[in-house]
């Protein structure tokens, strides 16, 4: 396994809207399942809430990352020009959020995923906004 495989986990992580689409369906399978006991359906419901709970986090590490990707001085016209990401796909960075430069340089477009912004070690505030 290399570096970047090691890495994927952290950068696709964030992604609280499908996973709150995910909770929601699976909620409603258990209320439509009609051979679940009730205390059964408690018991499972209880864990689902400890989900809906974790899934703050996330949204505040989503909220961060947005924040940093419009604040942060490498970010030029919603592009961050600090990392080039020599294989986006080994990320789990979308191809629809890599600009490619003309001398093959690939920048990853912000605008679309902020989520590189959350955890990034090289986040500078703009000084004159
Ligand atoms: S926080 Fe990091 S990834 Fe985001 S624009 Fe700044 S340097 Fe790029």
């Amino acid at each position: 396994m290399s570096v970047e495989d090691s890495l994927k986990p952290s950068v696709i992580l964030v992604s609280p809207s499908d996973i709150e689409e995910n909770v929601k369906k699976i909620e409603e399978e258990i209320k439509n399942h009609e051979q679940l006991d009730l205390d059964s359906q408690k018991k499972i419901q209880e864990e689902i809430d400890k989900i809906w709970k974790s899934l703050g986090w996330f949204k505040i590490a989503e909220s961060q990352g947005i924040w940093k990707s419009k604040t942060c001085r490498h970010g030029t016209q919603g592009s961050c020009e600090a990392w080039n990401i020599s294989d986006p796909s080994k990320l789990g960075i979308p191809e629809d959020a890599i600009s490619v430069a003309q001398d093959g340089t690939k920048r990853v477009i912000t605008a679309k995923f902020y989520q590189l912004c959350i955890s990034c070690p090289l986040y500078e505030p703009r000084r004159n906004q």
